[in-house]
């Protein structure tokens, strides 16, 4: 049994990059688009949002569910070494204490807040099920660490119904696994993204490269669990240098934060075909920086949003990093803002084309934007900028009821 096709219209339909219009229609069937037109054919169920924006569904390339419990514990101080070390104090009492109920709340947030894909970093797999039944499809990005800690299942993709539940491979960053393992787990990725956080902070390039006062706190704090950096084999002095020594870097890596690469590093990362993922209020709070963002736009590089855990920012909305985004970056041009939270993150969790656009084969949720009254000109710049006249929305979402419904 399929569920029948229904229509969406609003005032404005942002379909992607360039391709702003003036009341089309989105149709869904069975969470998936089947249309874009100018008027909902006849004979179809047509809902009118109103006053306001119809997007694609946002895509957060980068979050960890699974610390949702350490929300508003350990407020980032803009010190990176020193944020490690709560994490890793507080972290077993948290996922003990309330694991399931803060990240089903969290899932719950992203469901009803207009996030469509999340790319999420896991070490027990314990929120993709969460994700799957709340309609929220999910890049799984098991996390490697270490010498041998936490090894990954092999990658893959499921869909089920219109919902992706994809498992795919991270490596923790380059100052805590081997360049062997590096490369062993890359390899493990196969053509499915293969995430790792990059150049966050002064204190991981000064530890890569051996010198200075900050790499010294991390390579004590490394020491403390485990690791010394001999262990490491470290092949390169930078971070980039020893993600490209393991033959890590390719067009299907997402990088993550990337706050320290330099001018001559963005040009490998657009070489190499690579995208990035910004998470702005983590990192301005984690190390008072962000990537620089404008350069590597202008290099080509595919650039992501996401918004790291809570552990690290106040809440989950994309739509907050978006403005976030904009405040520290003001000459970015709205719409690319509106990119990296949609298209841009699709492509760098490899699903151009199913999320991040309205065209027809793309996936359902949608999300919907209530604005003010505004020109033309106006509706991408207030969306970008947060000036929301009410909170945003998921429309259509293809929840796990529906595809009982659908018999699946
Ligand atoms: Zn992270």
């Amino acid at each position: 049994m399929t569920s029948p096709a229904t229509a969406y219209t609003a005032r404005w339909v942002w379909c992607g990059p360039g391709d702003l219009r003036s009341g089309a229609a989105v149709l869904l069937e069975n969470g998936w688009i089947t249309e874009v037109a100018h008027h909902p054919p006849r004979g179809v169920a047509v809902t009118d949002l109103g006053k306001g924006l119809l997007l694609p569904g946002l895509v957060n390339a980068h979050t960890h569910l699974e610390l949702s419990g350490l929300a508003g514990m350990m407020p980032p101080q803009g010190d990176f070494v020193g944020w490690l070390e709560s994490m890793v104090s507080l972290r077993p009492a948290q996922l003990r204490q309330n694991g399931p109920e803060s990240t089903a709340a969290a899932v719950d947030y992203l469901a009803q807040d207009g996030t469509a894909l999340v790319g999420d970093v896991t070490n027990t797999g314990k929120a993709a099920p969460v994700l799957t039944q709340a309609g929220v499809s999910a890049v799984s990005f098991y996390e490697a660490l270490g010498a041998a800690k936490a090894e990954p299942p092999p990658a893959q993709a499921v869909w089920q119904g219109a919902v992706l539940m994809a498992a795919a491979v991270a490596a923790h960053a380059p100052y805590s696994i081997p360049t062997y393992r590096l490369a062993a787990l890359k390899a493990k990725a196969g053509a499915l993204p293969f995430a790792i956080h990059l150049a966050e902070s002064r204190a991981e390039v000064q530890f890569v490269a051996g010198v200075g006062d900050e790499g010294k706190r991390l390579e004590e704090f490394l020491i403390l669990r485990g690791l010394r950096r001999e262990d490491l084999r470290l092949a390169a002095d930078t971070p980039l240098g020893q993600l490209m020594a393991a033959q890590a870097l390719d067009q299907n890596t997402l990088l993550v934060h990337g706050i320290q690469l330099t001018s001559g590093e963005v040009a490998q990362v657009a070489a190499a075909g690579a995208s990035l993922c910004v998470c702005p209020r983590s990192n301005l709070g984690l190390t008072g920086a962000m990537a620089p963002v404008e350069e590597l736009l202008a290099a080509g590089v595919n650039l992501a949003l996401g918004t790291d855990s809570l552990a690290s920012t106040p809440d989950l909305s994309l739509w907050a990093e978006m403005a976030a985004l904009v405040a520290a970056k003001p000459d970015l041009a709205p719409e690319a803002v509106l990119t990296m939270a949609t298209q841009g993150g699709a492509k760098a969790l490899g699903q151009a084309g199913k999320f991040g656009t309205l065209r027809p084969g793309a996936a359902a949720p949608l999300a919907f934007v209530p604005l003010a009254d505004l020109a033309e000109g106006e509706v991408v710049e207030a969306v970008a900028r947060g000036e929301h006249a009410a909170k945003p929305v998921s429309v259509g979402r293809f929840d796990s009821a529906e595809r009982k419904e659908q018999g699946r």
